[in-house]
């Protein structure tokens, strides 16, 4: 029986995790004038291609520009990318962005940094040879990195995406930007917690004399 990885979760691994966010940052002031949604379907299941992108187009026209990027999953057999292919020719077309998520699903944390620029390297050339252009996003496998990681990313990634909970707003980190998950017990009523207490905020300091 094949047990499904799963990054460590006792303290030092918790702690050590939260710490990322002072290592090796991005540093970033983002601000923009109008709410920008980035919807994101790691491991690109079937259905991301389908509802995933029809969820985006609705967000896109009633709401905000959405970027989203499915991460190739290359766990997946090389006989089964070709069945993929025409979602990755639809979604290019169609301004969905397609991200990075390495070859292998490693754990960015664990794994040694030149084999993470090795996997990420062959995740490029899968989707380049699939007629995506080459990934400029990286989402990290299970949200897990770590300074040495964040300090190597190679230059043509524009930012890679982290899972630490909070919106990019003001100062960000473009080398491990944040998030919240949408699946999970709570997962929407802790983004919409996040979206009102900036709209109040938002709305405070336009108040404010
Ligand atoms: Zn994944």
């Amino acid at each position: 029986m094949t047990v499904a990885y799963a990054p460590r979760r006792d303290l030092v691994s918790k702690v050590r995790r939260r710490m990322t966010q002072h290592y090796a940052a991005r540093p970033a002031k983002l601000a923009f004038e109008r709410p920008v949604l980035s919807i994101t379907f790691d491991d690109f299941p079937a259905s991301a291609a389908d509802a995933g992108a029809h969820a985006c187009s609705i967000a896109t026209a009633h709401a905000a520009p959405t970027t989203c990027p499915p991460a190739w999953p290359e766990s997946m057999a090389r006989a089964a990318w070709a069945t993929r292919r025409p979602d990755i020719a639809r979604l290019v077309a169609s301004g969905h962005e397609i991200g990075c998520h390495t070859s292998t699903h490693a754990d960015c944390a664990q794994q040694d940094i030149f084999a993470t620029l090795e996997d990420l390297a062959r995740n490029r050339d899968a989707l380049l040879q699939m007629g995506a252009p080459a990934p400029r996003t990286h989402a990290y496998p299970y949200g897990e990195t770590k300074g040495a990681m964040k300090d190597n990313l190679p230059p043509r990634f524009m930012s890679a995406r982290g899972i630490l909970p909070g919106l990019n707003v003001g100062a960000a980190d473009l080398a491990q930007l944040r998030a919240y998950p949408l699946f999970g017990a709570g997962g929407m009523q802790r983004v919409s917690n996040a979206l009102e207490a900036r709209r109040k905020r938002n709305l405070g300091r336009r108040l404010s004399p």
